[in-house]
């Protein structure tokens, strides 16, 4: 069987054989319009409609469990056609505006310290289509969206192929439409990555966990940065926004004693400053694995008031979807 959601309408009709190719455009509209049978797809011969049926899938993967947190937030636990599991979350903000926060690999090998996801280890990177489908079923579970974040599970850049392809397919204008202005990878800093990122695209929007610009404290928290050193990593982010005339985010987690000090505020004022580039603040979100305590309410202000009399532009990321475990960095499926 040929999984379809990841192939854009040429695609489509290369893999299927189909002819005429106008057939592609006619199917990827159908699946990114959500409809999930080929007998749904009544512009089709129904010749072809019956064959399709036992040549390909639209979904290679069900939703598993649903959850919904009380800010509107909802969170789906997907499985895929091999029994891995993965989550993709529906963030609502006040306007009732929804963001999709996408998983790219089932699990995570990074081992960030602070991190749910990165307890579980890697077990496997997605396909195109897996990606493709957590979006298709966040749209039907709840309505459609307005942007697109791949920091659910996973590191983008080391399943750069299936990423690509994906925003690919988010993009195209008989499907999802999704403006690249409106799609952000999220990396933990892999600096090949980036690079490759800004000299091939897509021309996504780039955010970086940096955390913390204390090499001792960063290194401490996120093994990546071993091989991605905080200098080799300020230089891709150069290259980066030289290159696509775009400025990258930064994410800074805070968690308490650990990257909220007066040191890691002074360290970031300088490495932000010196890139131009823009920060968000993330209070730590509880793992109860996990031994850390979130910034207090009164530590963040601080600290965002550091920054900003800096002029280091400055946001703080809203706490979506707690109630449901899936806050950023809450994100993991950990069965027994
Ligand atoms: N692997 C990518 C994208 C997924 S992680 C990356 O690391 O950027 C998405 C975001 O969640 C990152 O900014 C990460 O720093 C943050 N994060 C991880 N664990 C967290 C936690 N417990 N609380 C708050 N943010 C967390
Ligand atoms: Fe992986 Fe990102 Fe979590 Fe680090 S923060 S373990 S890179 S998902």
């Amino acid at each position: 069987m040929t999984p379809l959601a990841g192939l854009l309408p040429d695609g489509i009709a290369s893999a299927l054989g189909l002819a005429p190719a106008f057939r592609g455009r006619q199917v990827f509209r159908w699946i990114h319009r959500g409809i999930e049978s080929f007998a749904g797809m009544s512009d089709l011969p129904a010749a072809l409609r019956s064959s399709l049926d036992s040549r390909a899938d639209i979904l290679t993967s069900r939703v598993d469990s649903r959850s919904e947190s009380e800010d509107g937030s909802v969170k789906l636990r997907i499985r895929l056609h091999d029994g891995a599991a993965i989550e993709a979350m529906s963030l609502q903000d006040g306007r009732g505006r929804r963001t999709a926060c996408l998983s790219t690999q089932a699990g995570c090998g990074m081992g960030c310290a602070f991190c749910r996801t990165g307890l579980m280890g890697l077990v496997r990177d997605l396909a195109a289509h897996e990606i493709v489908e957590e979006l298709l079923h966040l749209r039907r579970e709840t309505g459609d969206v307005g942007t697109i974040v791949f920091m659910g599970m996973g590191e983008p850049l080391l399943n750069p192929g299936p990423v690509a392809a994906a925003v690919g397919v988010f993009a195209h204008s008989d499907g999802p439409g999704m403006s690249l202005r409106r799609t952000t990878i999220s990396t933990c800093g892999i600096v090949e990555g980036i690079r490759r990122l800004a000299e091939e695209g897509p021309a996504v929007r780039l955010a970086v966990s940096l955390v913390s610009a204390v090499p001792g404290t960063r290194a401490a928290l996120m093994p990546v940065s071993r091989a991605n050193p905080l200098p080799a990593l300020r230089e891709a982010l150069g290259f980066y926004q030289e290159r696509t005339r775009r400025r990258v985010t930064l994410e800074v987690v805070l968690i308490d004693g650990v990257t909220d000090r007066a040191e890691d505020a002074e360290a970031l004022v300088e490495w932000a400053a010196s890139l131009g580039v823009m920060v968000n603040l993330i209070p730590w979100n509880p793992v109860t694995e996990i031994a850390f305590r979130e910034s207090p309410p009164q530590r963040v202000r601080w600290f965002k008031e550091r920054l900003e009399a800096a002029r280091v532009p400055v946001t703080e990321r809203l706490r979506k979807g707690r109630g449901v475990n899936g806050a950023c960095g809450q994100l993991a499926v950990i069965e027994g």
